[in-house]
């Protein structure tokens, strides 16, 4: 922990502000050099929820964090400033957070979801997005802002017949403009605190807010000050970092938290909502100097925007002495948006095990979004298993799916359909992860969507993963410029998703007499969507990496015959949709498919027959874990060739590697990885090397608990 700042340094940092230093508290003094604001406006001009990845490069970056500070090695630990000895978590002196997050500002929807709710054992909910994200958003006196303040007003009523604390999303800064004084008796601070005041006003049964920094209207980092106090207590920077982004974090949540938890008695959480690496530490450095005001930790299972390959938020359980809760997508907004199913109980054991190591106390979670609900969905296995593990953080795994397929299919353990019915539910998790994502990078859409073109939409925003973790620099750059290698490493990661979609829905069939006619229905549907739409995203993939390679100078010989294959099965896959019964679903469309064919160049010389890559292929791992600490592998490969197995903590370096012989081609492999350690995320990967090319399996992931 060579990195770990010093105790002492952080509590020095708190009290820089605190000083007699004289203020002019009057802004921007006259005559200072402010830099261009009209470069600098707020990147969230509708103060919506917008994460845009976005105008960094407009202003100050922050400071520079030296080589190897990824998101792990961040940990700032602090004394209370008023105690004598260390902080001591003790998770019992906190009631479990079993929280719900709302979006929908549809009032009927509300209440449903309020009433579901219930029967999840939610005792608290945060109303956000189309509800309210400013406190601005409810002190007009237009008739919006009335119907506005009705609902919220609904929400908390709800939520509290039901026994759930209401709480609300607030922004800052917001309603203010760029110029931002952080002087302690600036006139600013007593705006905000009137805003408060007059938020709570209108929502009085309120319990508390949810403050956070990014998204916001004007991020604190985005605003500056010229005047005497700013430059003079902070002489080292310039107006843009004077003070210093962490140090005005620490500010905003003194003086925010000053009036919600000590002046009018409320709660307070803080969300460390990350779009830039540089942010984490502003987070992590100013929330753990807050003096004097008590509050909670907020953080996303992953950083920045829920892809499942990104580090933990290290801000979790690093925010001073402060317990933590983690947010979680259990409604998939970029996988799937609960209507192709992402089943995924060890996914979040595996994020809120790490929650439960960082002084958790709870959890939070989305379940819509827009009209997608995981209610009623498969997905609502990801709310059982939630529930269950902060009830008791050691609920087995298969506790959670047995409870779930009774309860919600009626298929019970001793039912001979039961581990069938598991296994096709499991299966989405790896085939969600295989389709939205590209070799684990976030290359594609920002949603749930089919691409809707050959441009890498968030290649270079949110899918750049080595700012996050540099082990991913060797894959994002094999990504960028891809050779046919890579063409073929994503063939075979499209491959193994669409081949488990294939068997799943064929296994359906032996479990369907032990399912209700409706649900039946519901996974005929949804099995058949997620089988074409697998088969879609391996096509798209196939061309635009293709195309990508010869953009890059890496062009290859069967490419006409690939992008015309591709072509061809888009073309398929978008009738047997229609045909299916699958013309307007809300995701993954046929109209998408369209949309992505017209703009997909043909880029394919004549004469060339239609051809998919015929090359090496692995065959989907299965996994069996008869004890925790053991897997059962078992694949096969279409070649006679030695491979090997790829297994580890981490990706996508896996760090070790276990040699498998070669065997005649087709042939049924097994491998037993013995000693693995409990409770972990293990990721596994088959390897070979045929005629000096080297061939790559798709990642799967093992959950040893
Ligand atoms: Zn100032």
């Amino acid at each position: 922990m060579s990195d770990r700042m010093p105790v002492a340094e952080v509590v020095l940092a708190g009290l820089v502000c605190c000083g007699a230093i004289g203020c002019s508290g009057n802004g921007t003094a006259a005559g200072t050099d402010i830099p261009d604001l009209a470069a600098r406006e707020a990147r969230c001009p509708d103060g919506g929820g917008c994460s845009a990845g976005d105008g960094r490069g407009l202003a100050d970056p922050g400071p520079t964090l030296p080589d190897g500070i990824g998101v792990q090695e961040v940990v700032v630990d602090v004394l209370p400033s008023d105690a004598g000895g260390e902080w001591v978590f003790d998770r019992q002196a906190y009631p479990a957070v079993q929280g719900w997050i709302l979006l929908d500002a549809d009032p009927d929807a509300v209440a449903q979801t309020l009433q579901a709710a219930a029967g999840f054992g939610v005792n608290h909910v945060q109303l956000s997005h189309d509800l309210i994200m400013n406190v601005e958003d409810v002190l007009g006196d237009d008739q919006a802002t009335q119907a506005r303040i009705e609902t919220l007003n609904l929400a908390i009523s709800l939520a509290h017949q039901q026994g759930m604390d209401a709480y609300v999303w607030t922004h800052e800064l917001s309603g203010v403009d760029a110029e931002v004084c952080y002087a302690p008796d600036d006139a600013l601070w007593e705006q905000r605190a009137q805003a408060y005041r007059a938020m709570f006003e209108r929502l009085p049964g309120l319990d508390g807010v949810v403050l956070m920094f990014g998204s916001a209207p004007i991020p604190p980092w985005f605003t500056l000050c010229g005047c005497e106090w700013c430059t003079e207590t902070y002489p080292d920077g310039t107006p843009l970092d004077s003070p210093p982004p962490a140090e005005r974090i620490r500010i905003v949540t003194e003086k925010i938290g000053g009036v919600v938890v000590n002046e009018l008695g409320r709660q307070l959480y803080v969300r460390t909502f990350v779009h830039e690496p540089a942010e984490i530490p502003w987070h992590g450095e100013g929330l753990a100097a807050v003096d004097g005001v008590e509050f909670t930790g907020m953080h996303k299972g992953s950083v920045q925007d829920w892809q499942p390959y990104n580090p933990h938020d290290p801000n979790t359980g690093h925010v001073g002495p402060h317990p933590s809760v983690l947010e979680l997508d259990l409604a998939g907004e970029y996988y799937g948006l609960s209507v192709l199913p992402f089943c995924a109980p060890g996914y979040y054991w595996y994020r809120m095990d790490h929650l439960w190591k960082n002084q958790g106390i709870g959890v939070v979670s989305r379940v819509q979004r827009g009209s997608a609900h995981a209610l009623s969905t498969p997905n609502e296995v990801n709310l059982l298993a939630v529930r269950r593990l902060v009830e008791d953080h050691d609920e087995p795994l298969a506790a959670i799916w047995d409870e779930f397929l009774g309860d919600f299919y009626g298929v019970t353990p001793d039912l001979p359909q039961q581990p069938v019915l598991k296994r096709i539910l499991a299966d989405t998790f790896p085939i969600r992860l295989k389709s939205h994502y590209t070799l684990g990078i976030w290359s594609m859409e920002k949603g749930s969507g089919f691409p809707d073109g050959t441009t890498l939409d968030e290649f270079t925003s949110r899918g750049k993963m080595p700012k996050w973790d540099p082990d991913w620099q060797g894959v994002w750059d094999r990504l960028d410029k891809p050779d046919r290698a890579t063409v073929l490493a994503l063939w075979q990661e499209g491959t193994e998703a669409v081949d488990m979609a294939a068997a799943d829905r064929d296994a359906l069939g032996s479990v369907s007499n032990a399912l209700s006619e409706e649900h039946r229905k519901d996974l005929e549907r949804r099995l058949l969507h997620q089988w074409l739409a697998a088969r879609a995203w391996r096509a798209m993939d196939l061309s635009i990496f293709s195309l990508r390679a010869k953009a890059a100078g890496n062009d290859f010989p069967e490419r006409s015959a690939w992008l015309l294959w591709a072509r061809a099965e888009l073309e398929t896959v978008r009738s047997e949709m229609e045909q299916g019964g699958l013309g307007s679903v809300a995701v993954a469309s046929p109209d998408e498919i369209t949309q992505f064919l017209s703009n997909c160049p043909k880029d394919a010389s004549d004469g060339v027959e239609p051809a998919a890559p015929d090359e090496l292929l692995f065959s989907p791992l299965v996994i069996e874990q008869p004890v925790p600490v053991e897997a059962v592998v078992t694949f096969t490969v279409n070649r006679e060739v030695a491979v090997f197995l790829d297994y580890g903590l981490e990706i996508p370096d896996f760090g070790q590697t276990m040699e498998i012989p070669s065997a005649p081609a087709g042939e049924l492999r097994t491998v037993t990885l013995k000693g693995l350690e409990p409770d972990r995320r293990y990721v596994l990967r088959l390897r070979a090397e045929e005629a000096g090319a080297e061939y790559l399996g798709g990642d799967f992931w093992v959950f040893t608990r």
